[in-house]
């Protein structure tokens, strides 16, 4: 029964590198019917935030990513945030401390370093195992110097070597870890512990997760021996380390580029649909071919071992483009009632939810969903696209690239168009008929070819270059909305 967890720690706005391991830890759980566990590793209280712990419980939330243990939910090893955890911890470290498979470590930074100096060590080698072996007497003595010690676990002088899910074998030589602390002078306990302890009595047996933490892995393959010894745990987990995201260029994706920033994929319209499936394909395939699948059928064929090892590129046209294809395939309703949100924070409806729109909204926006939903790629968009069309106002702006189509025959254009519009009856405004009619009356008749000809009635309209077509968008608005904006901008 596969155990896999998602365990961030609670620092920061959520960004798409950790949204991936979620996704990929939780396909692989609902894959192989497993159980996934959702913990928070708070226990930095200097870095860790209540805000950011709801911005990613938001995130899961808003991505359909569900957990059966863990935060809110519960489970038999709770609680599930490493803060709540203390006492365990110290348990724990206390046995480490019995058995001999932790010490306690004196030495400041300071003395560490001067001691690597004088024997001609680089300065960054790191803990050189000086408290090792110190005898009660010394440890008294450093005692009543008024100094604490940390806790550090003392690496076995062999090589670590174990079988990643994604990268094959890995080794790291004997003497190349240094001990390390797992808990600091004043009591807190580190990462270091806290991470593999809960894995092992959250009985987690995939610890699926990104490349950066691969060097902490030898060390928790020791810890998790000792573990093992004094019963605490059962086997030792099988670990896979997903590859880096890059982003422009050759440089790791940071937390700071906007592209990591999931909220603002959100804010700009991407749909959990599309995003997810293009998340899914940093560093992973369905497919040689294929590009667009649903969730459900990532469930169905998810397998770490099909995980590249090599960095994936965090493509934005790309992931644009494939939730441009999800927002295709949303029922229109549905595509409605989920751009309502974005179409009221840009001002162009009345409320944020269908239900509460005025009437005259919701009729206009269902005639104009099969016009607007195939010319959209992202949510945001569907403003500048149904916006002229919500809009009752007699003449609109246009923008700078509308403006630009508007060559020296628009005047006459828009003239002749007007003539022949006015005469159409109110009940036969309909887009076909207005179509054939404008297109006797300027491109027949009046000899201007049809990109002169319409391209100044579109811009009178709706008052952009890229809009939902024509004659549909007449129909929509109405004899006398349309034939206002003509004049409008004729005048
Ligand atoms: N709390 C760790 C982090 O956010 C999790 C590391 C792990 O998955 O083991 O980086």
């Amino acid at each position: 029964h596969v155990r896999v967890r998602f365990c961030p720690s609670p620092t920061g706005t959520p960004h798409v590198g950790m949204v991936r391991t979620a996704l990929f830890n939780w396909a692989e759980a609902r894959h192989a019917k497993g159980t996934f566990v959702f913990r928070i590793e708070d226990t930095d209280a200097q870095r860790d935030s209540e805000e950011s712990y709801n911005q990613i419980l938001d995130a899961l939330k808003w991505l359909n990513i569900d957990w059966d243990e863990g935060v809110e939910v519960g489970g038999p090893d709770g609680p599930y945030r490493q803060s709540e955890r203390a006492d365990i911890y110290k348990d724990v470290a206390a046995k480490l401390l019995e058995a001999g498979y932790a010490y306690e470590s004196y030495s400041t930074p300071e003395e560490i370093e001067a001691r690597n100096v004088a024997a001609g060590r680089p300065k960054a080698f790191g803990y050189d195992g000086y408290d090792r072996n110190l005898t009660e007497e010394q440890r008294e003595q450093f005692r009543a110097e008024g100094r604490r010690p940390a806790l550090r676990l003392r690496m076995p002088d062999e090589d670590v070597v174990f079988n990643d899910l994604i990268r094959g074998s890995i080794e790291f030589k004997a003497g190349s870890v240094p001990d390390y602390v797992i808990v600091r002078p004043n009591g807190d306990p580190l990462y270091t512990l806290t991470n593999p302890v809960d894995d092992a009595l959250m009985r987690i047996n995939v610890v699926l997760r990104g490349e950066d933490l691969l060097s902490s892995t030898p060390r928790q393959i020791v810890l998790y021996r000792y573990l093992m010894e004094l019963g605490i745990a059962k086997e030792m987990p099988l670990f896979g380390h997903m590859p880096y995201v890059m982003g422009e260029g050759k440089k790791k994706l940071s937390k700071r580029d906007p592209e990591s920033n999931l909220f603002l994929h959100r804010e700009n319209g991407f749909i959990p649909e599309g995003l997810l499936n293009y998340l899914a394909l940093l560093g992973w395939s369905i497919a040689p071919d294929r590009d667009v699948f649903s969730m459900e059928e990532m469930v169905e064929k998810f397998d770490v071992r099909d995980v590249k090892a090599n960095p994936a590129h965090f493509d934005l046209d790309k992931a644009i483009s494939i939730n441009a294809e999800h927002v295709r395939m949303l029922e229109p309703q549905d595509f409605l009632n989920r751009s309502v949100p974005y179409l009221h924070r840009d001002g162009v409806v009345s409320a944020d939810s269908w239900d509460a729109l005025t009437d005259r909204e919701r009729e206009i926006l269902t005639a104009a969903a099969p016009l607007v939903q195939p010319r959209v790629r992202l949510l945001g968009e569907v403003s500048g696209m149904a916006g002229s069309l919500l809009s009752a106002e007699g003449y609109i702006e246009p923008d700078v690239d509308a403006r630009k189509q508007l060559k020296d025959s628009a005047a006459e254009v828009l003239d002749k168009a007007i003539v022949a519009l006015e005469g159409v009856e109110e009940t036969a405004w309909l887009t076909d008929d207005l179509h054939n009619l404008l297109n006797k009356a300027l491109v027949e008749e009046g000899g201007y070819k049809p990109r002169l000809a319409f391209g100044p009635v579109r811009v009178a309209v709706s008052g952009r270059r890229v809009s939902p077509p024509l004659f549909e968008s007449m129909e929509i608005l109405g004899k006398d909305v349309t034939l206002a904006r003509l004049r409008g901008l004729r005048d």
